[in-house]
């Protein structure tokens, strides 16, 4: 019998570490599957994926630019993927439909809560960014008990949308990039952007790190290197990047599509050994 066949969608793709996971997390189970990386251009995307699960495709994973593009395509949605409006996970329901998931914010607060041991109850936060990833993680942070969030985008109507959605202005509330310097320090500051992964550094004001904060870049590698080193300068007490978040968003995708849960650690110490 053929492997069962998984993929990821993105464009570009080449760098993704989600086939070296999978691979990981079925080797734990002894499951045989295939696991590609698919490049396609958005205007390809909604047929190659309508393609790829009627090939007998058994899940996909979804990565920029398509996430909201995967949202729409799909007949269901789980509630962190409607809150979100956008879909990092896709599986095959009955009839060619699909159902859409969002994994990205249960693990970034797994990764924070779990790996490294962090409550984020009573913590103020910053959210950096209001793209897809940041719709993704909003919500979890204010579930995990994150006091107020405020959320500064480069495009401030990006941030008002955003806060609109979450419609609880005394927990969620927006400021302007132009004015990081004048608005206090936080407990927790996520860099939400994707500024890393485009070879920008942002200009942040040592002043938004309060003692003891944890500074979590959602991006990983080379990527996340001028926002941790700017936390560090800035004294934040964890500097963390987002690693752990990915691990941890594949295992809930991977217990959507084969109904078991891998163990996460051992995957995610043997792609930091390999440089990741
Ligand atoms: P989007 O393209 O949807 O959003 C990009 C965001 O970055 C926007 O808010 C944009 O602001 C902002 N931005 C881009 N360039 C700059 C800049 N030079 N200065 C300030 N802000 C900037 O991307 P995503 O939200 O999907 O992804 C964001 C990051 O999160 C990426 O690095 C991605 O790799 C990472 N990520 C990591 C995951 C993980 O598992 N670790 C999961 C998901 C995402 P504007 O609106 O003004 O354009």
């Amino acid at each position: 019998m053929p492997a069962a066949q998984f993929a990821v969608f993105g464009h570009p793709i080449s760098h993704s570490l989600s086939p070296p996971i999978h691979q990981a997390f079925a080797r734990q189970f002894g499951i045989e599957l295939e696991y590609r990386a698919i490049d396609v251009a958005p205007a390809d995307f909604s047929a190659a994926v309508h393609r790829f699960f009627a090939d007998g495709g058994r899940g996909a994973n979804v990565t920029l630019p398509h996430k909201a593009a995967a949202f729409a395509l799909a007949e269901q949605r789980s509630v962190a993927a409607a809150r979100a409006g956008s879909a990092n996970v896709l599986t095959p329901l009955a009839a060619g439909r699909l159902a859409a998931h969002n994994t990205d914010g249960a693990g970034l607060v797994r990764d924070i809560t779990e790996r490294h041991d962090l409550d984020l109850r009573g913590h103020t936060a910053l959210l950096l960014g209001a793209g897809g990833a940041a719709h993704g993680v909003a919500w979890n942070l204010l579930d995990a008990g994150v006091e107020t969030l405020t959320i500064v985008n480069r495009s401030p109507a990006a941030a008002d949308v955003l806060a609109d959605a979450i419609g609880d202005p005394a927990r969620a509330h927006t400021r302007y990039w132009e004015d990081l310097a004048d608005i206090g320090s936080y407990d927790l500051i996520v860099n939400a952007t994707s500024a890393g992964v485009l070879g920008v550094a942002l200009q942040l004001p040592f002043s938004l790190v309060g003692a003891r904060a944890l500074c979590y870049d959602l991006s990983y590698g080379a990527a996340a290197g001028s926002f941790l080193a700017w936390a560090k300068a800035a004294g934040a007490r964890y500097a963390v990047d987002g690693l752990g978040m990915l691990v941890e968003t594949a295992a809930d995708a991977f217990e959507l599509w084969h109904g078991r849960r891998p163990q996460t650690e051992p995957v995610y110490q043997q792609l930091r050994r390999q440089g990741a």
